[in-house]
């Protein structure tokens, strides 16, 4: 049986690993078919190829695109993409441009609340230059503001909190028209993470579909039974391929492991079985 995860990040965008050692540690973990899929970058994934080449696991180009609809914040997975297409590098460098000047804009808040130096110390934890919000969170945990993660996201990071900046990321349509430009497989991450409603979900993935979507990813993570039911309704309603993803950040996170991932229930097809995984 191949085992497949087709979500992770490296430290080209919020993980902790380089690309290499996102490589090396999904070999060990018995993965065959992995994904690198930074936020908003695809500068991982060169070495990511080499790694994946030295260690014979099939490496998926892919990015995890930052997309505002209506006014949630949803993520976009492009798999296979060709990483050097001119569109898709394009669009990106336009979300690259977005973050910084978010950065800023957080660290100011943040600094307004009594962080010294946030824009500084987010960077720090950010080796190749990426900022997200979890950098600032690893920041703030470090100035001792809180002990993990979810707490500063509770506290500082979320939407009406001190620390979030309102953030217009690009559009569903323009997401997904980049990754079909440069040949991909565009896919809806973790459809059931979004604070929305069921029929504003259903809304969602049909015009996702409408644009060119191919898929949806049903098992994401440590997905509970009912989550990955649901998600599997989507696929069979809009008629979309189900993938499957770890979505790795962290090899000291319990929730993370590469490839740990429960199977795709019978009512889906894998999207393994587009044609771009074959060619
Ligand atoms: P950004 O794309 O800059 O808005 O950062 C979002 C990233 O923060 C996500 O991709 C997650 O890796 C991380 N994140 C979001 N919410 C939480 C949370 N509650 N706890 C820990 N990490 C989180
Ligand atoms: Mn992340
Ligand atoms: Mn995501
Ligand atoms: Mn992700």
């Amino acid at each position: 049986m191949t085992i497949y995860d087709l979500h992770a990040h490296s430290d080209f965008s919020d993980g902790v690993l380089p690309p290499r050692a996102v490589v090396a540690r999904a070999k060990l973990c018995g993965v065959d078919v992995l994904a690198l899929t930074d936020h908003d970058s695809v500068a991982g994934l060169d070495a990511a190829c080499d790694a994946a080449r030295e260690h014979d696991l099939t490496l998926i180009p892919g990015v995890e695109i930052s997309v505002t609809w209506e006014k949630y914040l949803v993520h976009i997975l492009g798999l296979c993409v060709d990483r050097t297409n001119a569109t898709l590098l394009h669009g990106l460098a336009r979300l690259q441009a977005i973050r910084e000047q978010r950065a800023q804009q957080m660290a100011q808040r943040l600094e307004k609340h009594g962080m010294p130096d946030a824009l500084a110390g987010a960077f720090r934890h950010a080796p190749n230059g990426l900022v997200t919000r979890r950098h600032f969170a690893l920041y703030m945990v470090e100035l001792g503001i809180a002990p993990t993660l979810p707490k500063i996201f509770e506290r500082y990071l979320r939407p009406s909190k001190p620390g979030y900046v309102a953030t217009q990321w690009v559009a569903l349509q323009e997401a997904v028209s980049w990754i079909n430009a440069a040949g991909g497989v565009a896919v809806v991450a973790h459809p059931q993470r979004y604070d929305m409603s069921a029929t504003t979900r259903r809304r969602l993935m049909e015009q996702f579909s409408a644009h060119g979507g191919a898929g949806i990813e049903v098992v994401c993570g440590d997905s509970a039974p009912d989550v990955v039911h649901s998600s599997a309704a989507l696929a069979e309603r809009f008629g979309l391929l189900a993938s499957v993803g770890s979505d790795f950040h962290d090899p000291a996170s319990r929730w993370t492991g590469l490839g740990q991932l429960t199977a795709l229930p019978p009512n889906v097809q894998p999207i393994w079985s587009h044609a771009r995984f074959r060619g």
